[in-house]
């Protein structure tokens, strides 16, 4: 059996910047991942998500604005190119309401905003038209993410501050002892921590099974194109771009092409058990879709992937304290919305653990709210 201070469980998004942060704070901390590192099986891999500070409650708004110097750190520490601040363009019918919402939140934050006609657009990104009766909201300290990269960064971050990375060790069970996690039970061997930190993705309502947490698994793809046209070659040219009536949104060139996705929730599944067939109706409608907001160009499909989405009822996150184990920290639920966040998210999970307390507005994020 294993001694350790403390154990993260799960090194996707969360778990990777939570063990970047504690390694920082100087802490003696294990890592666990079922799969290897950077695997394409959970909710954080691929070439990009986005970075948006256009929400519909100032609170994320605040949020990602904090997160994005920690980016900034992170990527000057680790010499990668992790984001892109090509902007964040933002547009729905004259009367969508989940716009006007989010217009609405912006407005009374501090964010920099510009509300634009159709014709600004084209003006400012001849690629894009939008439709005629169309409203839009561009914020400019906004873009994406390199996800793969970003999780790999923290990890080599993470272990040059001397962090133990174990890959392809799956946790089978977790032994509660009172106040401490007690004994966690891997496929190779048993861990005794001091603090564990539970940030398994879609796997968090398994792994937590004694709590009931109200949480649901959905499938979701992304689709890459290629356009015909020379232009659009670089992230320079396209900002991130979304519909808020078809919940359609897509990215400038990056990685193997354009990304396009669905935003709205696909099918109910389980992480073990997801179907990774390519939904050739979603395909062609986003096909069509990018097509009509970019007329002067074609574009060929080239590859697609599959990923989780973690919902929690209210689409809030789960961050906290365990409930009945004042030393299991837990990080998930995150509604298809955290990646921005994490490398903040880690950073608080960390101050949980070292410092049991956090400056960060979490309250909302409580995981007994559903009790
Ligand atoms: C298609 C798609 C598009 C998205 N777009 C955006 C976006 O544009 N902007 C944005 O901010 N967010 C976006 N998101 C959401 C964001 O990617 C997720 O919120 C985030 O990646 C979740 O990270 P995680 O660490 O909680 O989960 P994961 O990345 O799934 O990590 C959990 C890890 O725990 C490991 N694990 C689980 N159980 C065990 C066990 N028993 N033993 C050992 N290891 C275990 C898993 O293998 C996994 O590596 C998107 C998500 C998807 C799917």
């Amino acid at each position: 059996m294993d001694d350790v201070d403390c154990l993260v469980l799960g090194l996707g998004a969360m778990g990777s910047a939570t063990l970047y942060h504690l390694a920082r704070m100087k802490q003696s901390v294990v890592g666990i991942e079922q799969f290897e590192t950077g695997h394409g099986f959970g909710s954080s891999h691929g070439h990009s998500r986005a970075f948006r500070v256009f929400y519909h409650d100032p609170l994320y708004t605040e949020l990602a604005e904090a997160t994005l110097p920690l980016w900034q750190e992170l990527q000057e520490a680790s010499g990668e190119s992790l984001i892109h601040l090509c902007g964040f363009l933002a547009y729905g019918g004259i009367e969508s309401p989940l716009f006007e919402q989010n217009l609405t939140a912006i407005r009374r934050s501090r964010a920099e905003f510009e509300q634009l006609t159709p014709e600004d657009v084209t003006m400012q990104f001849p690629a894009l038209q939008l439709p005629k009766q169309s409203m839009a909201c561009f914020t400019p300290r906004a873009g994406f993410l390199d996800a793969s990269r970003c999780v790999m960064a923290h990890l080599s971050e993470a272990q040059k501050f001397g962090a133990a990375v174990h890959e392809q060790v799956r946790v089978e069970n977790i032994e509660f002892a009172g106040d401490r996690p007690g004994v966690v039970r891997t496929s190779v061997g048993d861990f005794r921590a001091d603090r564990l930190v539970v940030t398994a993705g879609p796997w968090t309502a398994d792994v937590l099974n004694k709590l009931r947490l109200p949480l649901t698994v959905t499938r979701q793809q992304k689709f890459y194109f290629r356009p015909d046209g020379p232009l659009l070659q670089g992230p320079t040219d396209l900002p991130v771009y979304a519909d808020y009536d078809t919940r359609f949104y897509g990215f400038p060139m990056h990685g193997p092409g354009i990304k396009v996705a669905d935003d709205s929730r696909g099918d109910t599944t389980h992480p073990d058990h997801i179907d990774r067939t390519i939904q050739q109706t979603t395909r062609q409608s986003l096909n069509k879709w990018l097509k009509a907001l970019m007329p002067k160009y074609s574009f060929q499909f080239h590859e697609a992937s599959t990923c989780m989405y973690t919902e929690t009822p209210d689409q809030d996150f789960l961050i906290g304290r365990h409930p009945h184990h004042p030393n299991v920290l837990v990080g998930g639920g995150f509604s298809g919305h955290g990646f921005k966040f994490s490398t903040l998210i880690g950073l608080i999970l960390a101050q949980l653990v070292v410092e049991e307390s956090t400056p960060w507005p979490i309250e909302r994020f409580a995981l007994d709210r559903f009790d």
